[in-house]
């Protein structure tokens, strides 16, 4: 079923992977040496955690909601068998064609075959996670498909051949002036007039020439593949949330619709939207609710949902890790996490980057490099604090991290530093000497270079003069401010 040359136009179906083609280290040194880049996600996930923080502020019952929530993830999650075939009865009595994929590779070979028997030459997709974690894009591509990404932010890094960076804004990492040059060059923005200078100008403009740009071609589709934020079992519902309307014409032009949904999407009963819906959009975009909302409750003409499996039936039989598949992919952890606001997503090398990313890659993709991933966090637990489902990524960071320990598989160097660490600690009277070693050592140290794998990217910490007992028992206690 080899096509060649169907559908391609300028601009559109540029092959990008999920950026794993180089080392790990080898893409976060890049990121850390990239300033542009750090200024264009630090600038994103500031503006990102305001305006959650802003609308969080206006419900008083946000941590009631959460709690909320977290129980009925849980209670799904350890249901998750009778609800998946509850959606499947119901989605198919509506009239939905409902498949099942073990893994990535069926997913990819249903979603081909029904593009090869319907022979689809123009192919709309909106922007998901599940369709970039099964590499669906490059393996159309491979075939001879193209289809056109009709998120702004995913259109905008097809246009640059680069995966997402962010799971709810894929182009974070790129700045206005750097997407007008981009349009420029694929000729997004020929005959639109000149650009303005004024950086949010900039920005407002650039989204409505790229409105204009794919406006007409969202109107003639064969073929329309999305996610999906939610399956409603009792009525078998896909459940969208989408700002730009892109996602209503995914859904409603073409005659063919492709639904690819992990199976931990699936939620009891339409009313568990009133309490997922808000906590999703306020976490994710700051906003109380999203322009548009999509229900598809059964086909236009021909609507197919894939469930995927890959790897989260094995996650669900380990009580601990099936709290990871609580997620709702809101992104509010990668905003707050400093790692990724210094390194961005692309350093991940996976679709699912941050706290988050950190945590299911390993688990669901499982290649060797993903085991390094739950160390790219400082431990700060701000991801934590923000999930608004109770996912807690920091106590599966630290889980994941123990479980490299259990397999032995940190290098010797590191086992033995752990274990002179752990020696050093539990001994006021070691710890003591190693305090004075290690205030007399640093500057010698540094000087040698023998901390630069740690140092070139970051400050070493100055090591006291005096310890806060030297201090005490010199000087004794602060004295209390009168009242
Ligand atoms: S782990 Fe929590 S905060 Fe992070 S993406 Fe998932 S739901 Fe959002």
């Amino acid at each position: 079923m080899k096509r060649r040359g169907v559908g391609k136009r300028r601009g559109v179906g540029k092959r990008r992977g999920v950026g794993k083609r180089r080392g790990l280290d080898a893409r976060i040194r890049d990121a850390v040496a990239d300033p542009v880049l750090a200024r264009n996600v630090l600038r994103a996930t500031d503006t990102s955690t305001a305006h959650r923080r802003a609308v969080v502020a206006e419900r008083p019952d946000w941590e009631a909601l959460r709690a909320r929530a977290g129980t009925l993830r849980a209670h799904v999650l350890t249901h998750l068998d009778r609800y998946v075939e509850t959606f499947a009865e119901n989605a198919r009595a509506r009239g939905t064609r409902v498949h099942a994929a073990l893994d990535a590779e069926e997913a990819r070979r249903i979603v081909l075959d029904l593009v090869g028997r319907r022979d689809c030459r123009r192919i709309l997709k909106s922007k998901s996670m599940t369709t970039e974690e099964i590499e669906l894009g490059p393996a159309l591509e491979a075939e001879g498909f193209f289809p056109l990404e009709t998120d702004l932010g995913e259109y905008i890094v097809q246009l640059a051949g680069e995966p997402p960076s962010h799971i709810t804004a894929p182009a974070l990492h790129k700045s206005a002036e750097q997407i007008r040059d981009l349009f420029r060059r694929e000729g997004v923005l020929e005959g639109r007039g000149d650009p303005p200078r004024d950086h949010d100008a900039l920005a407002e403009w650039l989204s409505l020439k790229a409105r204009e740009h794919l406006r007409p071609r969202l109107l003639d589709a064969d073929l329309g593949i999305t996610g999906a934020n939610f399956l409603v079992a009792e009525t078998g519902t896909v459940v969208l949330v989408e700002n730009e309307g892109n996602i209503r014409f995914t859904t409603t032009t073409p005659p063919l619709q492709i639904a690819v949904v992990g199976i931990e999407k699936v939620i009891p009963r339409i009313e568990d939207l009133a309490t997922l819906l808000p906590l999703l959009t306020r976490s994710a975009t700051g906003q109380r609710a999203t322009t548009y909302t999509s229900l598809l409750s059964g086909p236009l003409e021909e609507l197919h949902v894939i469930l995927l499996d890959a790897g989260r039936s094995a996650l669900l039989r380990d009580e601990a890790d099936r709290e990871i598949l609580r997620c709702i992919r809101c992104g509010a952890c990668m905003n707050v996490c400093p790692v990724y606001r210094t390194v961005g997503g692309h350093a991940y090398g996976s679709a699912y980057p941050g706290p988050i990313g950190a945590l299911v890659t390993p688990l669901l993709r499982g290649e060797a490099e993903d085991f390094e991933l739950p160390f790219l966090s400082s431990l700060c637990g701000a991801c934590t604090e923000v999930c608004p489902v109770g996912t807690d990524p920091h106590g599966h960071l630290l889980r994941q991290r123990g479980r490299v320990d259990e397999r032995g598989e940190r290098s010797l160097a590191e086992r033995l530093a752990f274990r002179a660490w752990r020696w050093v600690m539990a001994s006021p009277r070691r710890y003591r000497i190693a305090g004075r070693l290690a205030r007399a050592l640093q500057d010698p140290l540094l000087r040698a270079g023998l901390l630069a794998p740690w140092t070139r990217y970051r400050e070493a910490p100055r090591i006291a003069r005096r310890s806060f007992r030297e201090h005490w028992s010199r000087h004794g206690p602060p004295s209390r401010p009168t009242p």
